[in-house]
């Protein structure tokens, strides 16, 4: 047997490097809401969130630069025993979009009575999560990730490279939805695999099964549910835990390879990616890691001195 067969080979799709605000996943999903908002008419925006958020950084960033007023409505518990700033909260401050603050009682009632104020100033106000209580709109980021999907298509005809797995850090799941939709559109076979960073197996999976389900309209598949590995062993207990493996593994990518990964997202995912190929003895395969961004976080991280001195 050769034994040079049985390595995996690795690649990384640097979405962190998308050429706008820092990059990651949500320059690819913000792009969707606006172009959405754009399209029906709209011409304000209102996001949901904490202000540390890597999405708020960038639609509070795309905002400024398409001259389109932005509300972001953060519900205060989220920040509450982390009053300090970050990053990515100094920049979204810095470009100097409402932040309408709230309580977590208090969302949906905040969301009208934004929407009610700009209305009063004549604007014309777009909700990115839809309706008030953050439903009707689950189609549009999905669009983001299945763009991705045929790049990574077009990649591999281009190339004559195929992935068997990718890999990638999964939260809220839009961005696994958008993954599984392209697979199931372009009747292909890789295996998605999304580490959960924050949520257990059974809560995570449920957005990522509604988004797939009213992307096809719900005129598909049983079998939704087979498509998605979504894993919670490497969440380290929840968002924003971590442990030194997590650490020492930012070390090496950042000392080897010159790529930045974070403590929350994308360092978490590429450990437990590690984990899973080694605990599910996967070889000889070659697999596609998804740098979903967050730069601003690993900075954190570097100034907060939670990584090691090493780097
Ligand atoms: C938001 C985010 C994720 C998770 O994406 P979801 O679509 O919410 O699952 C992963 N990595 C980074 C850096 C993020 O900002």
């Amino acid at each position: 047997m050769n034994y040079e067969q049985n390595f995996n080979q690795f690649y990384i799709k640097r979405d962190d490097l998308l050429p706008f605000s820092f990059g990651g996943n949500k320059v690819r999903i913000a792009e969707e809401y606006f172009n959405d908002m754009e399209n029906k008419g709209y011409d304000c925006i209102i996001s949901y969130g904490s202000s540390k958020s890597n999405l708020n950084r960038v639609i509070a960033n795309m905002s400024k630069a398409k001259n389109i007023p932005c509300f972001v409505i953060s519900p205060e518990e989220m920040d509450k025993d982390k009053e300090e700033q970050t990053f990515n909260s100094i920049i979204v401050e810095s470009t100097g979009v409402n932040i309408v603050k709230c309580s977590k009682k208090n969302i949906a009632n905040t969301i009208e009575k934004t929407i009610s104020a700009c209305c009063e100033e004549g604007l014309n106000p777009y909700y990115i999560n839809g309706d008030k209580y953050g439903n009707g709109n689950k189609v549009t980021p999905v669009n983001a990730y299945i763009k991705a999907y045929e790049e990574i298509l077009a990649y591999e005809r281009i190339s004559g490279i195929h992935f068997d797995y990718i890999f990638h850090a999964s939260g809220t799941g839009m961005t696994q939805a958008g993954l599984i939709c392209g697979k199931i559109i372009n009747n292909d076979m890789k295996e998605i695999i999304g580490i959960s960073i924050a949520r257990n197996s059974d809560l995570g999976r449920l957005p990522i099964r509604e988004s797939v389900e009213s992307y096809f309209n719900n005129t598909i598949l049983n079998n939704v549910d087979s498509q998605i590995s979504f894993t919670d062993k490497y969440n380290c207990g929840g968002y924003g835990r971590y442990n030194n493996q997590i650490i020492e593994m930012i070390e090496q990518i950042f000392n080897y390879d010159g790529i930045s990964l974070d403590l929350t997202y994308t360092g978490k995912a590429f450990w437990g990616m590690t984990q899973y190929i080694v605990e599910e003895n996967i070889m000889n395969s070659k697999i596609l890691f998804i740098h979903t961004g967050g730069t601003p976080l690993f900075f954190d991280d570097l100034s907060t001195k939670k990584l090691k001195e090493s780097i």
